[in-house]
């Protein structure tokens, strides 16, 4: 049964603020995510596998303070996290292994769960989408393919099986029965942004009741397309494939920004009036056409591995704060000064 926000509050009265810990699964952005908290004075709980746990160790500064070990990280350790006044931070890793069981977990989470739903259901995604007022990619129906279209599974799978088709035939041969969505092919650069939305801070790029702050852009490197040039110089032939393997950064020009803050203020504001908001950390992946246009074919309502880019800080926060500040930190900073004005609850479901 899904666990009620009347729920998560009791359990976060009965937290103690002193002793807030921030708990994750080992995988993803884990190690920036223990890193910022660190940094922030807040202890740390790392679930993992014991064959991982040597991979975390490793890196000791980005090493949580106590792992706690688990046979599958599909299995989250809810009761127990509680009862150690611990905040679960849901990153791409926990919302695919986790599931559908995500909602049902009783245990405080940094954001709003209902937004994970609404990003999990492209339905559900492109309505909030369009109704920010942001153009997206048109979806169309197998039957009437007439231009090359990208071929996507269901759930976030890192761009996995995905395919680029351009007839309803090459269509049926390849996905016949199976789960998926068409989508118009985009023609531009790709470019992510990452933001934060803290309802609790009351100057800067003002969004909703708070502000919304733009953390840093990445671009992703996709395998095989994005070694597409080399494939072909060497003279062989491919299917272009999309699967995530890494991250780089982007800094966009600066004209651009105008557009990158708006989008970023018009997702808040339509996810306050759509489902109570999306605090914390969100990210849109977008294609820029050539008329300098943006298109967003995805929201991601929580941190996105391309924030692992800049552990120290990005060339967008070199501006906001005077020390360096990485996304895990500005998720622990947000979360003690929610517990040091009583108003956890805004930023926790
Ligand atoms: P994740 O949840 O990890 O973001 P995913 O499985 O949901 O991944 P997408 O992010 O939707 O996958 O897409 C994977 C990649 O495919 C994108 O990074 C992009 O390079 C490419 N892609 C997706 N949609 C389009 C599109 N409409 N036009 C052009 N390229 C696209």
């Amino acid at each position: 049964m899904d666990v009620s926000r009347k729920t998560i509050n009791e359990l976060l009265s009965g937290y103690d603020k002193k002793k807030l810990k921030i708990a994750t699964i080992c995988s993803h952005t884990a190690l920036q995510i223990f890193h910022g908290a660190r940094q922030e004075g807040i202890k740390t709980i790392g679930l993992c596998t014991e064959k991982r746990k040597k991979v975390y160790e490793a890196f000791p500064l980005g090493c949580p303070d106590e792992f706690i070990i688990v046979d599958d990280l599909r299995n989250i350790p809810a009761d127990e996290l509680a009862d150690q006044n611990a905040i679960l931070i849901p990153h791409g890793s926990l919302v695919e292994y986790t599931g559908d069981k995500l909602n049902s977990l009783r245990v405080p989470m940094l954001g709003n769960r209902e937004s994970l739903m609404w990003e999990k259901d492209r339905v559900k995604m492109f309505k909030w989408l369009t109704e920010a007022g942001i153009q997206v990619p048109a979806t169309i129906d197998p039957d009437k393919i007439d231009r090359p279209c990208v071929v996507k599974h269901a759930g976030a799978k890192g761009g996995r099986g995905y395919r680029v088709v351009s007839t309803p035939e090459e269509f049926h041969e390849h996905f016949e029965g199976m789960d998926v969505t068409v989508q118009e092919y985009l023609i531009g650069v790709r470019a992510y942004p990452h933001y934060f939305y803290s309802p609790l801070t009351k100057d800067g790029y003002r969004a909703g009741e708070g502000r919304v702050e733009l953390t840093g852009i990445d671009r992703r490197f996709e395998s095989n397309i994005d070694e597409a040039y080399r494939t072909e110089k060497a003279g062989l032939s491919f299917t272009p494939s999309f699967t995530v393997v890494g991250n780089e950064l982007l800094v966009l020009r600066e004209s651009l920004l105008e557009d990158v803050m708006e989008m970023g203020k018009n997702i808040v504001e339509t996810a306050d009036k759509l489902f109570g908001g999306v605090p914390g950390p969100f990210c849109l992946e977008t294609v820029v056409d050539e008329n300098l246009q943006f298109f967003a074919f995805e929201i991601s309502a929580r941190i996105v591995a391309g924030t692992n880019i800049y552990p120290q800080g990005s060339p967008y926060t070199a501006y906001q704060w005077e020390e360096p500040m990485s996304m895990g930190r500005r998720i622990a900073r947000e979360i003690k000064l929610a517990a040091k004005a009583g108003k956890m609850s805004k930023i926790i479901y």
